[in-house]
Formats: C-alpha cells, sequence, structure tokens
C-alpha cells in the first residue's frame, strides 16, 4: 500500500518504512564521517533506543565505537493496513545496518519500568555480553505503572501559578495566546515518578546485583533546562521537577555505587523535535525560533550531531568535561547569550502574520515529518509498501 503521513497536532499515526531506513542510514553516515570517539564504550545498553536521542545513542555507539548495543523500546509493530510506529522501523533498520557490520545487536520492547524486563533484558546481558560497559537512559513516557500496579501518569504542566504565554497551534500554524495551568502537588509526584531518576537507579541497581555491570562503566541520563523563557513550562514546571530529581538520582548513584566504580552523568541536550518534546506547549514555537536564529548562525544541531559531540568532545570516556554542578553542557551552543537574545527579540514580535520570517517553521516540520519517516529525500513515496517489517531479534511483551 501507499503509506501517507496522518498528522493530528503533535502526533503522527503513520510512518514510513523506507524513509524511516533513509533517517537512520543518514545518522550512521553522519556518525561514520564525524566521529573520533577514544575509549568508546564496547557494550552498551541504550533503555529508550528507537527514536530521538536514545536512537542516536544508540547508533553513534554501534557506528561510532564499535560497540554491540542491547536495545530496550516501546513500539508498535504494523498490523493489517496500519503502519508500524517510527521507533519499530528506525530498529529495524538499525538492526540490519548492525549486522551487516558484524556488530550485535538485539532489541527487547517492552515496558522498561518494569522489573520482569529488567530481568529478562539482564539475562541477555549475561548470556551475550557478561556485562555491559555504558549504560544510557533516555525514556520519554507518558507514564509508569510500578510493580504495586500503581499507574503514574505525567504532565506538563507549569507549577505555582497559571502561566500565559504565545502558543504555536500545531492545526494551522497560528499564533495565540495559551494559559498553561498549574498542575497539583499530586500530578508534579506522579510526574517526578515517571520522568524523575527512581527507574534510573533501578535499572543500575538491578544491574550491579546480577553482576551484569563492569567495574568503571558509565551511565548517561538525558535532561533539559532551556532559558528563561521556557522555565514557566519547562524547567519551573512538572517536566522540570523530574527532571531535578533525575540530577539528584545521578548524585546518588555516583555516591552509592562509587565501590562497584560506576560514574552517573546528567547530559544537558539542546531543545530538539522529538514525539516526547512536541507535545509540551510553548515549547514547539520555542524551537521553531531557535532553529531560526541558530541556523543563521551556522549552529544547528540535530540529535545525531548532538550526541557524536557527546561522545567525542565532551563525554571523554573517564573523564567527562562538566559545569561547576556535574551537568555535562550540550546545551552551551543553544544558550549562548547572542543566540538567546536574539530569540528573545523575535519572540517578542511574532504572530501568525509573520511566522514564516522570525522563526523556521518550515524548519519544524520537516524535523516532524522526518521522524515518521516523511519528507525524507530520496525515498518514492508513491511505492506500494508492505507496511509490515520484521525485527529478527525482538523479544518482549507484545
Ligand atoms: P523520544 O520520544 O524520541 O524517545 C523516547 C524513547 O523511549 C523511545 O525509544 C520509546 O520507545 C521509549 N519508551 C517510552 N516509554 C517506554 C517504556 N515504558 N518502556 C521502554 N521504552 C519506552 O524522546 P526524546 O526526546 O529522545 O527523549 C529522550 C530523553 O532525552 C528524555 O529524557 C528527554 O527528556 C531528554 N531530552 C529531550 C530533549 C528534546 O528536546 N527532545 C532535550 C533534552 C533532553
Amino acid at each position: 500500500m501507499k503509506i501517507s503521513p496522518k498528522v493530528r497536532e503533535f502526533l503522527c499515526l503513520t510512518a514510513h518504512p523506507q524513509g524511516c531506513r533513509k533517517n537512520v542510514e543518514d545518522q550512521i553516515t553522519y556518525v561514520k564521517k564525524h566521529s573520533g570517539v577514544e575509549n568508546g564504550p564496547k557494550k552498551v545498553l541504550v533503555i529508550g533506543s528507537s527514536t530521538g536521542y536514545g536512537l542516536a545513542s544508540r547508533i553513534t555507539a554501534a557506528f561510532g565505537c564499535g560497540a554491540d548495543t542491547l536495545g530496550v523500546m516501546f513500539e508498535r509493530p504494523a498490523a493489517g493496513k496500519r503502519t508500524a510506529t517510527a521507533g519499530w522501523y528506525n530498529t529495524a533498520a538499525f538492526e540490519q545496518a548492525a549486522a551487516r557490520e558484524g556488530l550485535y545487536a538485539k532489541t527487547v520492547n517492552a515496558d522498561a519500568f518494569s522489573r520482569e524486563v529488567k530481568d529478562q533484558v539482564i539475562q541477555l546481558i549475561k548470556k551475550d555480553f557478561g556485562k555491559v560497559d555504558a549504560v544510557i537512559y533516555s525514556l520519554a513516557a507518558p507514564r509508569r505503572t510500578t510493580e504495586d500496579g500503581t499507574v503514574y501518569q505525567s504532565v506538563l504542566k507549569t507549577t505555582g501559578e497559571d502561566f500565559t504565554n504565545k502558543n504555536l497551534n500545531l492545526k494551522d500554524n497560528t499564533i495565540s495566546e495559551k494559559t498553561i495551568e498549574a498542575a497539583t502537588e499530586e500530578e508534579v509526584k506522579a510526574t517526578v515518578k515517571v520522568m524523575g531518576g527512581e527507574d534510573w537507579k533501578a535499572w543500575i541497581q538491578a544491574l550491579t546485583d546480577a553482576d551484569a555491570i563492569e567495574k568503571g562503566a558509565v551511565t548517561f541520563a538525558y535532561s533539559y533546562i532551556g532559558p528563561k523563557l521556557t522555565y514557566p513550562i519547562y524547567f519551573e514546571g512538572t517536566i522540570g521537577a523530574a527532571k531535578k530529581h533525575l540530577h539528584k538520582t545521578a548524585g546518588e548513584i555516583n555516591e552509592e555505587f562509587s565501590k562497584d566504580g560506576i560514574k552517573a552523568y546528567i547530559s544537558v541536550n539542546k531543545g530538539l523535535v522529538t514525539q516526547a518534546s512536541s507535545a509540551i506547549p510553548i515549547v514547539p514555537l520555542y524551537m521553531a525560533v531557535l532553529y531560526r536564529v541558530m541556523k543563521e548562525k551556522g549552529l544547528h544541531e540535530g540529535c545525531i550531531e548532538q550526541i557524536v559531540r557527546l561522545f567525542s568532545e565532551k563525554a571523554v570516556f573517564g573523564q567527562a568535561k562538566t559545569d561547576e554542578q556535574g551537568l555535562i553542557r550540550l546545551d552551551d551552543w543553544e544558550l549562548r547569550p547572542e543566540v538567546q537574545e536574539e530569540v528573545e527579540r523575535r519572540w517578542e514580535k511574532v504572530c501568525t502574520e509573520n511566522v514564516q520570517e522570525y522563526s523556521d517553521i518550515d524548519g519544524y516540520w520537516d524535523d516532524f515529518y522526518q521522524m515518521f519517516g516523511f519528507r525524507m529525500d530520496g525515498v518514492d513515496y508513491e511505492e506500494d509498501l508492505d507496511p509490515s517489517v520484521d525485527i529478527p531479534s525482538i523479544s518482549g511483551q507484545e
């Protein structure tokens, strides 16, 4: 069948297998051209490996460091005429490319928060790897079910008082004011449960208990801080509360697992269009303006450029470059004063009539469609395709 995009605001209900493959291949080509990783990891577990920053991390580990990788994701295969999710197609393409180069790659498709899945992954590690030497935690999830069956739902709200600012209406590219309600205390707590550091630490604990992680291993979790402009919805919002908890957890892991030689790092990454970030109100308009300013200044990066810079310049395996709070700052270019001053100037002026002039709205949408395998150069979108694509290694709970 011919596969076309079906966009509903910040979601695309379809994905294109060939377009996703092209997206993965382009990222592999970029890594091969640019990475110069010294002492890179060789046996890497990526939790949240199928899209966005996690996929870029898996690709960089494999094709920049020659690492064997085990991925954990929560994706859906095709069923009848319904396409698979983009993460499914990305993973199929990744595994095929890895196999061509003799790199081990297996993927578990199941809920990373659960104890059973941790055990299943550990069994695979023990059977195939022995031990992992790097763990990348790149989950972005809307909910989490804990061991006792409680379901926690994360929300994207501000804290304290309601917050009103400009917002891009994703249905028609108009700009209007949007008020974000303040979260209740319960909602803040639930978001911290889902997106904070508890599960990251549980993974490190489980791996250590099972003797499935090397002495001297590193673990990274990804965070975002952003500029003051987005503080009320991001860093001082519910998601920011979760990220602060994640930052605190890095310190706890470093303390509690120092005897095991494990080093935990937070990498504060750049704001980019991903499936997770496009759902946050106000942020898409900020990103469209930011993209324009960073592209004009020759500073724009996507997920793969960010992660290659993390692996080759910032993580420097064994001795990471951090700020005074111990954070790796991949958002250094985004937060340059000259970038943020220009973003603020444009933010003041941007409205429906001039959105093309003041922001990179087209770049925003290109990135959005490309996440689902659409608008990729060199892909024939008229082609009749079978949406069903196998991932030979897949295991999980599906
Ligand atoms: P994404 O939506 O592209 O990726 C999320 C990944 O998590 C996917 O692989 C998905 O399959 C997996 N996943 C979700 N729920 C799961 C579950 N229950 N079990 C197993 N896997 C599950 O998101 P992203 O934007 O790449 O975010 C990854 C991390 O990077 C997040 O911590 C996010 O806060 C952080 N980050 C994102 C940005 C940004 O602008 N996108 C910036 C800085 C930091």
